[in-house]
């Protein structure tokens, strides 16, 4: 596995459906999410952003836009499929647009498990 020291992370917008992908940068302290930008479903799968994978403590920093399509500052991580949606912070429930699972938010998660990313 390659270590990068910035990645994307592709994600879906909980409202369109649409993909977007989040900028994340390593620091010392964990991986800083601060950029988000709309990236086309076929142009994610030429980019193979599932070939590298951040994990351990994530934060959204305050210069972090938001969903490209709705604005939601927040992401939720699909417990079963492992990917990531937008989330506005006001939902409790969050549909996962890749494999179809439903939930609960539980709030307060900081840390990850392992979530696929790329380079760019
Ligand atoms: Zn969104
Ligand atoms: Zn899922």
């Amino acid at each position: 596995m390659r270590k990068n020291n910035v990645v994307i992370v592709p994600a879906k917008c909980q409202h369109s459906g649409k993909m977007f992908g989040i900028r994340a940068e390593r620091r010392n302290d964990g991986w800083h999410l601060n950029w988000a930008f709309e990236l086309p479903e076929d142009e994610a799968a030429r980019e193979k952003f599932d070939e590298d994978s951040i994990s351990g403590r994530i934060t959204i920093d305050s210069e972090y836009p938001g969903c490209p399509y709705c604005g939601g500052k927040g992401f939720v991580h699909c417990g079963k499929c492992g990917k990531l949606s937008c989330w506005d912070e006001e939902d409790t429930r969050f549909t996962c647009h890749y494999c179809g699972n439903t939930g609960l938010i539980n709030c307060g998660a900081e840390e990850f498990g392992e979530i696929k990313a790329g380079d760019y």
